[in-house]
């Protein structure tokens, strides 16, 4: 994939599905754009190349939500609470919850909403559009998604949120048991009722980011895989050189979106982002004849389902063990219980691959998204955390608008930078 190498425009640091979608715009408004990646393009470390892969309008809601500190902070230090915190003493992990903590209100689940949902409206046209032919086409499906409720009380709350739903632009709407047996025959849900979303859509992974990485090499980006950045130099508040494991580079921009490495990369020049790494497991076994047709969401079980053609991936955990640990075996058997509650019937023979991926979390589930102060040629793009797959899109067109120094047709400010930085907001005033 690597191309001649020159000097570009715009090097993009990572080639997740952030980085690539930084890219594919960015060359759309004319600059000369290269990407280094760490791995392989697809490889098993991005966040990107196992997951679940659910695109369109479900799933929008912030993480911080009033609700899920019930049982305060410490609540999330029970192994089964839906999003877990591995105790440990971290300044940049207690930081992060105290402004986790802060983000857990109404207005600011409702503001994240609104953001989140834009986002993924605008995402979900851009795929149409780039999947409507030639390879990656098969890497996107778009037939709508179940949500399946195993307890009375969830069903009727997620039935009391549907009007809601709907007048906010999701296409949400009851699926009577009927409906539900003829969309998936062969199926046997143990389940009290479910919602269906017309605009569900999904993405297959590590194939989609594999063939966005062609298309956008096939624009003339060059894409080097296997090149760690190491480090940068700086003048002038600018970043001037950035040293990779092949070699240097003098771009003119410099866009991180090196996904849950992102911290990591900018504290290397003193920018310090509010960026937690959630891990999170897919399994992929081999679809046995029963298996659902369409994606389902089991909820209460927060276990997504995806069917793969001869295979199928359940996936799910939100835990924020920092970017080494977590524990593996006790989380994937807690996936596969929740599976075996939901669809009893369904007997998954041979497990093709396990995966374990780091979703970069900021407090308030919205992407970092623009200039890192005090840099003039500094960018950042990451913090997509728990619903990247379908932010990425849009997100890369916010951001090569930025560098063209145009004014994005979106409010990029719930999104900036140095929205959590004290440093940042001290020199702005
Ligand atoms: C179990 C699970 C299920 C998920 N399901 C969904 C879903 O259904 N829908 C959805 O929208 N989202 C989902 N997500 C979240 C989604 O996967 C992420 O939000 C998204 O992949 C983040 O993309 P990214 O490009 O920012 O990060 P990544 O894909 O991790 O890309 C960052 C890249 O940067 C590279 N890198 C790091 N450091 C350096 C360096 N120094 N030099 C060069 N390269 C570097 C890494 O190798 C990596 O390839 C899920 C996540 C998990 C874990």
């Amino acid at each position: 994939m690597a191309g001649r190498r020159t000097d570009p425009d715009v090097l993009v640091v990572g080639g997740g599905i952030v980085g690539l979608f930084c890219a594919y715009h960015l060359r759309r408004t004319g600059r000369s754009v290269a990407v280094v990646e760490r791995g392989p393009i697809g490889g098993p470390l991005s966040c990107s190349s196992g997951n679940t892969g659910f695109v369109g309008t479900q799933g929008a809601a912030p993480l911080a939500e009033p609700g899920v500190l019930a049982n305060g902070v410490r609540g999330l230090l029970h192994p089964d609470s839906p999003l877990y915190v591995r105790p440990r003493l971290d300044a940049d992990l207690l930081r992060w919850l105290r402004l986790f903590r802060r983000a857990c209100t109404d207005e600011q689940a409702a503001a994240g909403h609104r953001v989140l949902l834009e986002l993924k409206k605008r995402s979900l046209r851009i795929l149409h559009e780039l999947c409507a032919s030639g390879p990656l086409a098969a890497t996107f499906t778009a037939q709508g998604m179940v949500l399946a409720f195993r307890t009375p009380q969830g069903y009727a709350s997620a039935c009391r949120s549907v009007p809601a739903a709907v007048a906010g632009g999701v296409p949400l709407r009851v699926l009577h048991p009927a409906e539900l047996r003829a969309l998936e025959p062969g199926v046997e849900f143990d389940i009290c009722g479910a919602l269906y979303n017309e605009e569900g859509a999904y993405l297959q992974v590590p194939e989609f980011v594999r063939e966005l990485g062609r298309l956008v090499a096939g624009t003339g980006v060059q894409i080097h895989p296997y090149a760690e950045v190491t480090g940068f130099d700086v003048a002038n508040h600018g970043v001037v050189r950035v040293r990779t494991a092949q070699g240097e580079f003098r771009p003119r921009d410099t866009v991180i979106a090196a996904g849950a490495w992102s911290g990591r990369c900018a504290r290397t020049l003193g920018v310090a982002l509010a960026l937690q790494p959630a891990t999170g497991y897919t399994i992929t076994v081999q679809a046995p004849p029963n298996a659902p047709r369409l994606p389902v969401v089991l909820s209460e079980g927060r276990v997504a389902v995806t069917p793969l053609g001869d295979r199928l991936r359940f996936g799910g955990t939100l835990e924020l063990s920092g970017l080494d640990g977590a524990d593996s075996q006790r989380r994937m058997a807690g996936i596969r219980r929740t599976v075996a509650a939901y669809l009893p019937r369904l007997e998954p023979t041979g497990t093709v691959e396990t995966w374990r991926g780091l979703r970069p979390c900021t407090p308030d589930s919205l992407p970092l998204l623009g200039r890192a102060e005090p840099y003039r040629n500094l960018w950042v793009a990451c913090g997509h955390g728990h619903v990247g797959m379908g932010l990425a899109p849009a997100g890369g067109q916010l951001i090569a608008a930025l560098i063209a120094g145009e004014q994005p047709d979106m409010d990029v400010a719930p999104m900036r930078v140095g929205r959590f930085d004290p440093t940042v907001r001290r020199r702005r005033r």
